[in-house]
């Protein structure tokens, strides 16, 4: 018990450095240049039906290939770019990145959908649905292809006016998600207010789901309760075929995780697209 305190101990003083390293404020201007000089990639993570296993679309994640420091993990990196602002700048990237991506899809892959992770700073910014307006009619792209993830815990920070700006997003054409559900504290007079047509169901609840029937009494009543306010309910992070059966079993009706595939880009990428069967 005493090395595995002393052992977290280290965990996190190392945790504490790496957060000084990190607001060190060269990553700001890094992170301006990462855009400028193509260091940012987009990975996407498909996402798969329950019923029939057949893949409808793909989750969009950043990747920083940094020249010095390597490679940044998005959980160190797209915190930093939050308090500072960076963010928005980074969110408009990744939007044209999954925008150009569908264009590129029209011939092959017509109903693939990306779903790009937005974040609760980009939410308070009132001109936000104009821009991404502008970027699909710029590119004349079907904004329904197109998705958003929102963290249930940045709509809960300010609900009225996020609604609002949901609305607006919604009113454009594009399909809403609540990502991490389950973690955010939703009221659930708000929840029933929410533009959106999916839940996302945590990782947190579905690792070991299989062996754990008080999780599954949850989940249950989680997904229960999205399909009776008229959303469709999908589980992250299943990595085995059991967290993947009880899920199905229990009713959710998609699902994203390694099991299926990791975040995809390039050379795989193509391969997958390339293995999907015809519709
Ligand atoms: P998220 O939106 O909840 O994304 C899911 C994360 O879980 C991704 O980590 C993904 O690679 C990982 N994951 C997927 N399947 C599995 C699995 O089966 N097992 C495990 N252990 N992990 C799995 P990633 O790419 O490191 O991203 C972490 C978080 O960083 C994301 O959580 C999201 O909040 C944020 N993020 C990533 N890309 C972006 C972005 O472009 N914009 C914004 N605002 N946030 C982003
Ligand atoms: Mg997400
Ligand atoms: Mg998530
Ligand atoms: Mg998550």
């Amino acid at each position: 018990y005493a090395a595995k305190r002393s052992a977290s101990a280290a965990a996190w003083y190392t945790d504490a450095q790496e957060a000084s390293r990190l607001s060190h404020l060269s990553l700001l201007s890094d992170l301006r240049s990462a855009v400028r000089d193509s260091e940012l990639q987009m990975w996407l993570q498909p996402k798969l039906h329950l019923v029939d296993g057949k893949a409808y679309g793909f989750e969009a994640l950043v990747r920083w290939q940094h020249p010095t420091r390597g490679f940044i993990s998005p959980a160190e990196f797209v915190p930093f770019a939050e308090r500072t602002g960076y963010i928005s700048m980074l969110t408009m990237w990744m939007l044209e990145k999954a925008i150009t991506t569908l264009l590129g899809w029209q011939q092959n892959y017509p109903q693939q959908t990306i779903a790009v992770n937005v974040s609760t700073h980009d939410l308070r910014d009132t001109s936000f649905p104009d821009q991404i307006a502008a970027l699909l009619q710029r590119h004349a792209v079907n904004p329904a292809l197109l998705k958003l993830e929102i963290t249930e815990s940045g709509i809960m920070e300010d609900p009225d006016s996020t609604i609002l700006l949901l609305k607006r997003l919604r009113d454009i054409g594009l399909d809403l998600s609540i990502d991490d559900f389950g973690t955010g504290y939703s009221s659930l007079s708000y929840l029933q207010r929410l533009p959106v047509s999916e839940l996302k169901i945590d990782r947190s609840f579905v690792t070991n789901i299989d062996a754990l029937p008080s999780t599954q009494s949850l989940v249950k009543a989680i997904i229960a309760m999205g399909h009776g306010l008229g959303l469709s309910v999908i589980a992250e992070g299943i990595e085995t075929a059991a967290e993947r059966e009880t899920l199905r079993m229990l009713g959710c009706d998609s699902m994203q995780g390694y099991f299926a595939s990791k975040p995809l880009y390039g050379e795989a990428l193509q391969t997958w697209l390339t293995n999907l069967p015809a519709n």
